[in-house]
């Protein structure tokens, strides 16, 4: 046998990170079982479909199950399966980087967290499954032996920061975990995990659902007949009933029970907001059974987040991640759908075509959005928890699930003007919509406090009206494609014309008069910015500031433009409108330059620093900062 042993380095990160974890977490030590059991089930899962689909697979897949092994001298645990196995890249891949990009924003969110739940909580976002063992074991063990291979692979590690490699020549096909457990706490019985009754219990508490069987040697004893010697005699005992929950009434599964199943299939650790169980019947039944997380995993919005719903076939694991079943802007939801009548050949291709998969994907949409609704108007604070995870990623429904765009606006919160604290929903809104207004107003920007200072909010505060605040970087496009609700348009205060004394007459006939007066002034500045603007008018909507600018109805903002060209697409530059305050000391005071000095050409740089400051008030820079700044600086240099 050659033995190369190599001696490898977790990266830094994973090493402080498995440092905090062993130290931190403690108060869930059991789960470490529940998390083996749960890889050993998904690889027992995986080796099943590989056999099915590929028939050259030489594999005995007869006998798919998991072992737990005990030994109390020396402490030892080992849980086996023989399940699809790991090559030895796929070991230093999987197990050896304690993976997953988000390591160091996890590190630092742990360091920061000051008690234990939080740290758990956090541990539950970022899913160190594999890693649970170090808070039990001293040392881990892996050997293991992808199914078709013939070398196998050990892999060892204290959890200190190294870990050995080599090749190993004959192992059983599937993976075995060996924990040396870490010496035992004379004080705590309750987690001696080399009892038989504990595992017993660990595995009835947290895995009974699990699909395969999971065996245990165990000792019996039989008291000797008539005052004579007892026996002792060792069987194998199953320890989990194998019922797959979504199959069982609902009364009859505990929340415990489907809790514990959730952490399962959600690779996560918080429990869930909602339990939501389906059933269709007729000519494709099926069985559903869902969860609406409470807390956002750390890859909530990484391009290839995947959606959280498993496709079974009569039992059988058939697929993850299936987007057929759930549309992407509720890819937060995990569960299974279990289809009676499907093939276990089925493929992605055959259910893209499949009208009844269709079918059921438009039942389970309704059905969680319904769910949130009854959430929202139930358990506020609920709905809360959800909507601080999950609002931003419900939101992309608007734009590409028209069919329930209404429903959407419905269970959706949106800051506003109106509270600093609470959100508001668009019916609320709408109640308190002032006389004669017709339209939700609403403001898209990069924080709120932004947004209120914003000039384009002010004639909004002078006059009263409530505007929407949106923050999300989502919301800057859905706007886009949301005409209404509820009868009244959805309006942005910084696009298109807006004009909050249209009813009041006198106002119009002033109007006009200001039109006459300001003519020449708004056709020269028109004609000076003509490489930014498209058109100079005064305002209904500044009551302070000078000046600020407004993008057509249909046109494309600054933010939008910068969003579109942060994911690498090109959009045309339009020209933007400028609005003046007739009322403001500058705007009046150039309107007399203009008329005394005409083309003076020191008035063309006071128009680009008028420019220039309706950018700046908005958060976005002059198209030259240099230039502007030049042009501020000999400014100030007349007046000090
Ligand atoms: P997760 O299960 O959330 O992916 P883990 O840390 O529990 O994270 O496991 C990391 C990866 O290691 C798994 O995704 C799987 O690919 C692999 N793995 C772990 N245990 C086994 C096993 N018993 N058999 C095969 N692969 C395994
Ligand atoms: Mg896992």
């Amino acid at each position: 046998m050659t033995a190369h042993v190599e001696q490898l380095e977790f990266q830094a990160e994973a090493r402080q990170l498995l440092d905090l974890l062993v130290h931190s977490v403690y108060s869930n030590k059991d789960s470490f079982l529940r998390e083996l059991i749960s890889n050993a089930s998904d690889a027992l899962d995986k080796l099943r479909l590989e056999a099915l689909r590929n028939k050259d697979l030489d594999v005995d897949i007869s006998d798919l199950h998991i072992e737990i092994e005990v030994n109390k001298d020396p402490r030892v645990l080992t849980v086996r399966d023989n399940g699809i196995g790991m090559t030895r890249a796929e070991v230093v891949d999987l197990i050896g980087t304690l993976a997953k990009s988000g390591t160091a924003e996890l590190r630092r969110k742990l360091r920061e967290s000051k008690n234990e739940a939080a740290s758990e909580e956090l541990i539950g976002q970022f899913g160190i499954g594999f890693y649970s063992t170090f808070i039990v074991a001293d040392e881990v063990e892996l050997l293991t032996r992808k199914a078709g291979e013939s070398e196998a692979t050990r892999w060892v590690s204290s959890g200190d920061g190294t870990y050995t490699i080599e090749s190993v020549e004959d192992a059983p096909q599937g993976t075995s975990v060996t924990l040396r457990l870490k010496p035992e706490d004379r004080e705590d019985h309750l987690h001696d995990y080399t009892a038989d009754w504990k595992i017993r219990e660990l595995v009835k508490k947290y895995s009974d659902f699990i699909a395969w069987p999971i065996r245990m040697q165990v000792e019996r004893i039989t008291p000797g007949q008539d005052g004579g010697k007892e026996t002792i005699t060792v069987e194998t005992q199953t320890l989990n009933s194998m019922k797959a929950l979504w199959a069982k009434p609902r009364d009859e599964v505990s929340d415990e029970e489907y809790k514990e199943f959730y952490k399962h299939i959600a690779h996560a650790w918080d429990d869930p907001l909602e339990i939501i169980t389906m059933k269709g019947e007729g000519a494709f039944e099926y069985q559903a059974l869902l969860f609406i997380p409470s807390q956002a995993p750390f890859d909530l919005f990484a391009r290839d987040a995947k959606i959280g719903v498993q496709l079974y076939v009569k039992r059988v694991f058939i697929m993850g991640d299936c987007e057929e079943l759930m549309p992407r802007y509720l890819r937060f939801v995990k569960g299974v759908v279990d289809a009676e009548s499907m093939s276990l050949n089925v493929s992605r291709e055959i259910l893209q075509q499949d009208r009844q998969v269709t079918a059921i994907r438009r039942r389970l949409t309704k059905k969680v959005l319904s769910t949130i609704a009854d959430m929202q108007s139930g358990r506020p604070e609920d709905y809360w928890t959800f909507w601080t995870a999950f609002g931003a990623v419900l939101k992309e429904g608007l734009m590409s699930d028209a069919d329930n765009r209404e429903q959407l606006l419905r269970v959706s919160s949106f800051a506003s003007t109106y509270s600093d604290e609470e959100l508001t929903t668009l019916p609320e809104y709408i109640e308190r919509m002032k006389e004669g207004q017709e339209q939700i107003f609403y403001a898209t920007g990069q924080s709120r406090e932004q947004l209120l200072k914003s000039p384009h909010l002010e004639a909004f505060k002078v006059k009263g009206y409530e505007v929407l605040l949106l923050t999300d970087p989502v919301d800057e496009i859905w706007v886009g494609s949301v005409p209404e609700f509820d009868g009244k348009p959805l309006q942005s205060v910084a696009k298109g014309e807006v004009d909050l004394d249209s009813e009041d007459e006198t106002s119009e006939a002033e109007r006009e008069e200001q039109a006459k007066e300001f003519a020449e002034l708004l056709a020269w500045l028109k004609e000076t910015l003509s490489e930014y603007l498209s058109e100079v008018r005064l305002s209904g909507r500044l009551t302070e500031s000078p000046a600020c600018l407004i993008t057509p109805t249909f046109g494309i903002t600054p933010a939008l433009a910068r969003m579109y060209r942060a994911s690498g697409q090109t959009v045309p530059v339009g020209k933007r409108i400028l609005e003046l305050n007739p009322q403001h000391p500058l705007v009046t005071g150039l309107q007399q330059a203009h008329k005394d000095r005409g083309d003076d050409p020191s008035l063309a740089q006071t128009a680009e620093l008028l420019y220039g400051t309706a950018l700046l008030a908005e958060g976005d820079l002059p198209e030259d900062p240099a230039k502007f700044a030049a042009l501020l600086a000999e400014r100030l240099v007349r007046i000090v």
